[in-house]
């Protein structure tokens, strides 16, 4: 079975080890040693990034530094220089864009690139890619590694066989048997608690799953089942989708009217917490940081009041705005001191732009960590999966 699209040509790219590359560009000392970047053990710092070297004794990123020490006693530990890896991704993004206009970038280091249609510039696909991984390396000295197929999914998937600093075609109508032999847990979207479930039914291979009969994945996994088995056969229709051709977002937030009037505190804040979690995660989900927060309560009178609040950098963070949001549904509360029919939260003054705090702020490399896993384990089992305290009350006392 291939559902393929043979036409399109799609590259997923991604800069091998680009903070620890970096460092190298700037001291070639580091060639060739195991080397991180993060803070030091004392303040309790994290690895950011490690170099193939390093990852051979078992470091890799997030990992505690006093640990990876340990691991690995050579270790050269570098401190990290933000605005140097900006300026390295702008440089990279740039030649890449030479080549096609279609390039959706996922991260720092990473992106998707749809090449159909430049065959009469660059010739195939391969030719374009070799051509610019040389590019890459000849002018800016980093190792790029690129995984080439019909589709994002498959593209993907190849380019993490390539690393580091290869290149992996996938031809078209060979997805599936590409797919096949592979074990579960290399599709991305599908996480630990589904690999787990799969293998209690003997599914541990893509080829298995792309075989199992529809109807029994549909009872198991609901709708979820059938969209895994067509990726499980390397299908995928999604597009590259360059940031212009992306609606521009002014604004995005939620808003709850109580079942009843409340002034609980309790009530109110687990409430607070929720929109916010629920915001932010779209807002991390589209690539998007806010710079102004507003807070809306309606009261039991029907009077609106709503407040700005904004922070020193634009965050796309849930804890970083809850400090603030708390303290000034606080100060509402105290001001009006009426029952709450409606709680809102609403973020505006949007940026394109991934999150860039933590290299010197390693508690919060940490944080981030967990908010990226926690995001993904709510937009597989849905929301409620995962509630902080205060919503666990919420959820048991309505
Ligand atoms: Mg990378």
């Amino acid at each position: 079975m291939n559902f393929a699209d043979r036409t399109r040509s799609i590259l997923h790219v991604d800069l091998d080890a680009f903070f620890v590359s970096v460092e190298r560009v700037l001291d070639p000392r580091l060639n060739g040693r195991p080397v991180v970047v993060g803070g030091p053990p004392e303040g309790r710092g994290v690895v950011a990034a490690a170099s193939y070297e390093a990852r051979q004794y078992g470091v890799h990123s997030a990992m505690p530094m006093g640990q990876a020490l340990r691991l690995c006693p050579d270790l050269v530990r570098v401190g990290g220089s933000h605005g140097m890896y900006s300026r390295a991704s702008k440089a990279v993004f740039d030649l890449i864009g030479g080549y096609t206009p279609l390039v959706e970038k996922v991260s720092v280091d990473e992106a998707y690139l749809d090449l159909s249609g430049t065959h009469h510039l660059f010739g195939n696909a391969l030719d374009a890619a070799d051509k610019m991984r040389r590019e890459v390396k000849e002018r800016l000295r980093l190792d790029l590694t690129v995984g080439a197929s019909s589709n994002r999914l498959v593209s993907k998937v190849a380019s993490g066989f390539a690393k580091p600093c290869g290149l992996f075609d996938v031809r078209p109508g060979q997805e599936p048997r590409f797919f096949s032999p592979l074990p579960i847990k290399v599709m991305p979207g599908i996480g630990p608690v589904t690999a787990k479930r799969l293998h209690d039914f003997h599914i541990d291979e893509l080829g298995v799953l792309a075989s199992t009969e529809r109807w029994f994945l549909e009872e198991v996994f609901g709708s979820y089942g059938p969209s895994m088995q067509r990726r499980a056969h390397g299908v995928d229709e999604t597009p590259v989708c360059p940031p212009w051709e992306r609606p521009e977002r002014k604004s995005l937030g939620h808003e709850r009217t109580f079942a009843e009037d409340t002034d609980d505190l309790k009530v109110l804040r687990g409430r607070l917490q929720r929109l916010l979690e629920q915001s932010c995660a779209q807002l991390r989900s589209e690539g998007l940081l806010a710079r102004t927060l507003s807070v809306k309560l309606r009261y039991a009178d029907f009077v609106t009041e709503t407040r700005d609040l904004t922070l020193p950098q634009p965050s796309d963070h849930d804890l970083e705005w809850w400090e603030v949001a708390e303290q000034q549904l606080e100060r509402m509360l105290k001001k009006r001191r009426t029952l709450v029919r409606l709680l809102g939260v609403r973020f505006s003054g949007m940026e394109r732009g991934f999150w860039q705090g933590g290299l010197f702020e390693q508690e919060r490399v940490v944080q981030r960590g967990r908010i990226a896993v926690l995001d993904k384990i709510r937009s597989k089992y849905g929301e409620k999966a995962v509630q902080s305290g205060d919503r666990l009350w919420l959820r048991n006392s309505r």
